[in-house]
């Protein structure tokens, strides 16, 4: 399902970071992969070029086919493909949940308003909040947003989800209730690639576990490699770290 060869990722501002080196592998379809590293290792720009967020210096992706890098490859197609869920929820505050749910369906999906809305009341059940589809954003706890948000990514059908540490920023009671949503998700057969620290999540769930250092892929394995038998030592230190 995707692809990914020799990615290389520079930034320039406010000094010269290479952010990812030589980043190359392979996610089958249904796999979830959750990637693990110390902060600042590039995991967050791995996702980010994934749905092209950031743009590459070399390499390549190709994601069920398409090479989501060519000139011609139209972004905001590449996005409705492959979700992403942030940290922030990143919801439009001034919106109410429906018609954050709608919004994209229409315009990018091209769907009309009534399908757009039967999609979204139908994601917002499977989330377990349709009751709140009038309220604004800032009328919901956090994990209230952010199972909203992964209900609008899922509104446009996408191939990949993607999630960028989905929990970090919630009150502890709310951790819960969305690594249950994103359990549901990976039961369903969606290709997930997951940047965590829920090591319970990774265990549970992950088909695989990536370790990243420095911008590099340094191990990768299945949760009972990784946890019993990890083999490269800086995988040791940062398991040890958290664990
Ligand atoms: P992680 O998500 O693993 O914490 P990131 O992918 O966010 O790591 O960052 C990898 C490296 O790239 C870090 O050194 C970070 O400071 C740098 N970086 C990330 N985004 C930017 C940016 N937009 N501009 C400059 N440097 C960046
Ligand atoms: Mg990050």
């Amino acid at each position: 399902m995707i692809h990914v060869n020799k990615l290389n990722k520079y930034f320039y501002v406010p000094h010269e970071i290479h952010a990812l080196r030589d980043v190359t592998t392979h996610i089958h379809e249904g796999e979830v992969v959750v990637v693990i590293g110390p902060s600042g290792s590039g995991k967050s720009t791995f996702l980010r070029c994934l749905n092209r967020l950031e743009y590459p210096q070399s390499g390549s992706i190709v994601i069920d086919g398409v090479d989501i890098l060519a000139k011609g490859c139209n972004i905001n197609e590449v996005r409705a493909e492959v979700g992403m869920v942030f940290q922030s929820f990143n919801l439009f505050p001034h919106k109410n949940v429906l018609d954050n749910l709608t919004m994209a369906q229409i315009t990018v999906r091209k769907r009309s308003r009534k399908q757009a809305e039967e999609k979204a009341m139908e994601l917002l059940g499977k989330v377990g909040i349709a009751e709140k589809y009038n309220v604004k954003p800032e009328q919901l706890s956090g994990g209230q947003q952010q199972r909203v948000a992964i209900a609008r990514s899922l509104c446009m059908d996408p191939k990949v989800m993607l999630f960028d540490e989905p929990t970090s920023a919630l009150d502890p009671e709310m951790v819960g209730e969305v690594l249950d949503v994103m359990k549901a998700l990976a039961k369903s057969g969606m290709t997930m690639v997951v940047v965590t620290h829920e090591m319970g999540f990774a265990r549970e769930v992950a088909d695989r576990v990536i370790f990243m250092d420095q911008g590099q892929i340094l191990e990768e394995g299945t949760p009972e490699h990784f946890f019993a038998a990890p083999e490269n030592e800086r995988t040791k230190d940062f398991l040890r770290q958290i664990l």
